[in-house]
């Protein structure tokens, strides 16, 4: 007769899958128990069997070669039915339940059972430790006893792997967890980087902007103070932008400040640092330049704006050029200086360079 189903099969079912045991190979600790079963209730076959959907499959076996059965035939998946109690049939040929049974009639001919349920912490019957005989037999007190013991340790194994397999688990979800907030953590720098590079570019020009500036003009006088070495600025705009803008449009003129800002990354070192220092202004950081060097930079740059075929007529620039030390002493006083040479240039009639030094007070 088959065996009817647990009330709480699907939660025992799942309780079955956690322990992640079905399956997996032989282990010691398991084939020790059921060597244990079948000395102490003197049979030929033990077995550790747990009870899976459709079969019965055997973690541990001695004296049996199969590794598992059809569930329709399993002794265990009556022993189940009743968790707290041990199933002991002592001849399966007078038991109703199974002496039609194939391992009864046919091989391995099965007289005596005596199967323990395997039930976890939460009451759930995996299966049994089962002992068999192909002779009719009782099993005493102790033995009963000893096969109750002996399937309570199969639950601790049960309990120990799982355990083990959680922690793992865990240190694995650790791993991936950490390398989450370590890819998190990459990509939050680089958006800081690009937020900081953006922030410090020109959007029309790509060049950098007035931050830019400031910031390298700290860094270049810093340095031009710790090593002795010279350091020019030099400040150039645009003359008469506003009537280019006016006659051209506002698109033209952007045109322009973009090819300005071309000639003058061209005309420059690598070393050097262009920005856009307002609407149509633009500095030069010159580091390691001293004033005369300073002066014909900036005489290059003039005259390669003013060679430069623009869309719609001649530009030129004025430029306004000065050179770190004596009075000049810190991002302000070399900002002025340039800035009043510039001034300088424009009221000298434009298209030209003035350095501070040569300025007449
Ligand atoms: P000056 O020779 O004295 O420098 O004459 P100017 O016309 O260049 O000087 P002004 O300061 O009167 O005009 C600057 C013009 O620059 C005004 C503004 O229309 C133009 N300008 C400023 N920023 C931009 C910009 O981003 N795009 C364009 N197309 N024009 C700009
Ligand atoms: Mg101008
Ligand atoms: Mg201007």
């Amino acid at each position: 007769m088959k065996a009817g189903l647990p009330a709480n099969e699907a939660e025992r079912l799942a309780a079955l899958r956690r322990y992640d045991i079905l399956d997996s190979g032989a282990e010691q600790a398991y084939d020790d128990l059921t060597r244990l079963a079948a000395h102490i209730a003197g049979t030929p076959i033990a077995l550790i069997s747990l009870i899976d959907r459709d079969r019965q499959w055997f973690k541990s076996k001695v004296g049996l070669e199969a590794t598992e059965t059809p569930r329709d035939v399993a002794f265990c998946a009556h022993a189940i039915l009743r968790p707290g109690d041990t199933l002991v049939v002592p001849d399966a040929t007078r038991d109703r339940r199974f002496a039609d049974n194939p391992l009864v009639t046919g091989a391995p001919a099965i007289r005596f059972y005596a199967g323990a349920p395997l039930v976890t912490p939460e009451g759930q019957a995996l299966g049994t430790l089962c002992v068999i005989d192909s002779q009719p037999r009782q099993l005493s007190e102790e033995g009963l006893a000893a096969l109750e013991a002996l399937s309570r340790q199969v639950v601790a194994q049960f309990e120990l792997r799982r355990t083990a397999r959680e922690l793992h688990e865990q240190l694995a979800n650790r791993e991936v967890y950490l390398a989450q907030l370590e890819d998190y953590q990459k990509q939050l720098s680089e958006e800081n980087r690009e937020l900081q590079r953006a922030s410090l570019t020109d959007a029309l020009t790509r060049i950098g902007n007035r931050a830019a500036l400031d910031l390298r003009l700290d860094e270049e006088i810093a340095r031009a103070q710790r090593h002795g070495t010279a350091l020019s600025l030099l400040l150039a705009d645009a003359d008469h932008f506003k009537q280019y803008n006016d006659t051209w449009g506002h698109p033209a003129g952007d045109v322009v400040l973009q090819m300005l800002a071309q000639v003058l990354r061209r005309r420059t070192r690598a070393s050097d640092f262009v920005a856009r220092y307002g609407g149509e202004e633009f500095a030069v950081l010159l580091p390691t330049t001293d004033r005369d060097s300073a002066r014909r930079v900036a005489e290059q740059i003039r005259v390669a704006v003013e060679a430069t075929g623009f869309p719609e007529r001649k530009v030129t620039i004025s430029a306004g050029v000065a050179t770190f030390g004596g009075s000049i002493r810190d991002r302000e006083s070399l900002l002025r200086a340039a800035d009043e040479a510039l001034y300088a240039a424009k009221r000298g009639g434009r298209n030209r360079v003035v350095h501070a030094a040569d300025m007449t007070q």
